[in-house]
């Protein structure tokens, strides 16, 4: 049907079924507690409902009630609750803030200025030429699907930002080009939490972590393997990659009000690194 209206479109049709009845197939299969124990996993048991929850064909209190009729413990939902609960904090930061979400909310903290860093996709990350397996794997499924496990997007926002040099907003516009559920509240503010102008820190990751929860599938098979950019301690990775760290307690906020809502966000993943 997509093809008839749109004969002309290029690229594959996404295999995430739009609608009310696919949406009731995807909520019957939540599982609360499996949620908790495997969620930073790319294939734990994340429940793929933010398309519907994007466009309104699902509201968030009927997955609460799903979470909850999934499980005999409440504790064991609380970790999709919680994290129902970070959707519904970014939307009403977005009320807040309007057309402003498109701005740095505060200064970077990795010692480089906001001017530094390149406006311009690349043309290799744009393409899924860089070389890396798994950032070309996770962009490769950014596009072709429209959707993206949290962590990848995770790893792929931190690489772009803090090894390739790009300002989130460059990012964060290509991934809502792509993104089924894609929208400026979840989709910038994350990027930001990345970055650091929407948190008190830098979120970076390394080769240990990238391997762990994606199972080492894209490791095995990369042509960078014996130079890989993310193969180092967290200190190594932090001296190379930032300039200085800003002290919490000097990074001027841009606007009253916001860095002290920022700054008090726990991670939005359950692993800091
Ligand atoms: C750089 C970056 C960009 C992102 N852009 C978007 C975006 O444009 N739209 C979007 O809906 N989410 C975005 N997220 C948040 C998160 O990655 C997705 O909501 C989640 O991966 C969707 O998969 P799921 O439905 O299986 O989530 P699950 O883990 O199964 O969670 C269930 C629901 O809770 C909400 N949720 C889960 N994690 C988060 C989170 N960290 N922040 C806010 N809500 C969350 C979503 O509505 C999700 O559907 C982004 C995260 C990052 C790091």
């Amino acid at each position: 049907m997509l093809e008839q209206e749109f004969p002309g479109a290029s690229g594959a049709i996404s295999p995430i079924r739009g609608g009310r009845q696919a949406a009731e197939q995807q909520i019957r299969k939540i599982d609360g507690k499996r949620y908790a124990r495997s969620r930073d996993h790319l294939n734990g048991a994340v429940t793929g409902l933010s398309p519907y929850i994007r466009h309104g064909v699902l509201t968030l209190a009927e997955v609460r009630d799903a979470v909850f009729q999934s499980i005999n413990n409440r504790d064991d939902g609380s970790k999709l609750i919680n994290e129902l609960g970070w959707r519904d904090f970014w939307q009403r930061m977005w009320q807040e803030l309007g057309d402003h979400i498109d701005d740095d909310q505060e200064v970077f903290k990795t010692g480089h200025s906001a001017s530094s860093y390149s406006r311009e996709l690349p043309d290799d990350i744009r393409d899924g030429c860089t070389g890396l397996a798994c950032m070309d794997g996770f962009r490769e499924e950014l596009v072709s699907t429209g959707w993206l496990h949290n962590h990848a997007r995770m790893w792929m926002a931190a690489w772009l930002v803090h090894w390739r040099h790009v300002h989130w907003k460059a990012g964060a516009d290509w991934f809502l080009e792509h993104l089924l559920d894609g929208d400026p509240a979840s989709n910038h503010l994350s990027w930001q939490w990345i970055a650091s102008t929407f948190s008190h820190k830098p979120y970076f990751f390394n080769r240990d972590n990238l391997e762990r929860y994606s199972g080492g599938n894209f490791c095995k098979s990369c042509s960078s393997a014996n130079h890989c950019p993310f193969d180092a301690s967290y200190e190594q990775l932090e001296t190379k990659l930032f300039a200085q760290r800003v002290p919490i307690r000097d990074v001027p906020a841009r606007r009253q009000g916001h860095r002290s809502k920022s700054t008090a966000r726990p991670n939005p993943s359950t692993q800091r690194f």
